[in-house]
């Protein structure tokens, strides 16, 4: 599988840089955190065909359907977390409940069960937006 620097994605697929990386953290592109000669960064996985068109169809209710609650782990399991913010450049999730991440992974589709109080605290406690 074909893995491409956040920039080398954005001009493969003739999306912006803040459109790829949005794509990264609401989990349509798969990515992942990679040691470098230039430090860590984010290398993406080139999709399939197919999926810049269902991509662009999509585009127009994509930000209705992402939430702020992320998997710490690839295992899925456990509590998701709050991320108030990611940095811009590189995605280092900070999660509300002072959790540092080296990554996040799409939490769609999780239970309010699934959440951790902690963040859930602080989220309510700043009145932050819970979907
Ligand atoms: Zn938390």
């Amino acid at each position: 599988m074909e893995k491409l620097s956040i920039q080398d994605a954005s001009y493969r697929l003739n999306l912006s840089q803040a459109d790829i990386r949005e794509c990264i953290r609401n989990g349509e592109l798969k990515a992942s955190r990679e040691a470098g000669p230039a430090g860590r960064r984010w290398m993406v996985e080139l999709p399939e065909d197919g999926w810049l068109d269902s991509f662009r169809a999509s585009l127009n209710d994509l930000s209705d359907s992402i939430t702020p609650w992320w998997w710490p782990t690839a295992a899925m399991s456990g509590e998701v977390h709050y991320v108030e913010d990611m940095g811009i450049e590189e995605i280092e999730p900070l999660y509300l409940c002072g959790l540092r991440g080296e990554n996040v992974w799409d939490a769609k589709g999780h239970t309010e069960a699934d959440r951790c109080p902690k963040c859930l605290d602080v989220a309510k406690e700043r009145e932050l937006p819970l979907w």
